[in-house]
């Protein structure tokens, strides 16, 4: 059994934990915003999703690759952006892999679910609505918690289910348990 090793609480929790408000207009600074989180998310090819409020800006906008899968860098779909999201339904909750850009090197095991049905604004402004679906709904309910606050961590329920990773002997990725050091 590896032992259990200690991760240091990050920082800037404080602003992490702040609640988002919505957009009210559309202009060019909502637009640089946008550019701004595809372009951080471009440059962190471990990631799968992006909301404003972990570049310091408490508005409800986010970005998602679509078509990621746990685990994997492997991508197949395009990035969206989603603004002021509501949720219309949500249901077939099942345990899968978490993890976030705000917290490298945590991961950990939630129970999220993975049939969304939300309604917004996208990367032009314009109302939609969509049925999001197995991991990509599981990527949109993560980022929609950054939006209230919440973290993954926030949705651990057995201290087991938190985990960094490293390379065995043979070069393949184990989990090791971890606790957090507030
Ligand atoms: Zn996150």
């Amino acid at each position: 059994m590896p032992s259990k090793r200690i991760l240091e609480y990050p920082r800037e929790e404080a602003l992490l934990r702040k609640k988002s408000q919505p957009v009210r207009a559309f202009n060019r600074y909502i637009k640089n915003i946008i550019r701004d989180l595809k372009d951080t998310l471009k440059e962190r090819p471990e990631g799968v999703g992006l909301a404003a409020v972990q570049i310091n800006v408490h508005m409800q906008i986010f970005v998602v690759q679509l078509g990621a899968k746990p685990e994997s860098e492997e991508k197949t779909g395009p990035v969206i952006t989603i603004i002021n999201p509501e949720v219309i339904e949500e249901r077939a909750e099942d345990k899968g892999f978490d993890g976030c850009l705000s917290l490298p090197g945590l991961f950990g095991d939630t129970v999220r679910p993975h049939y969304l049905h939300i309604k917004g604004l996208n990367e032009w402004g314009k109302p939609f609505e969509q049925v999001f679906e197995g991991f990509d709904a599981v990527v949109i309910h993560h980022e929609i918690d950054h939006l209230n606050g919440v973290l993954f961590i926030d949705r651990i329920t057995d201290p087991a289910d938190l985990f960094t990773v490293k390379e065995d002997d043979d070069g393949k990725l184990i989990r090791v348990p971890v606790t957090i050091k507030k």
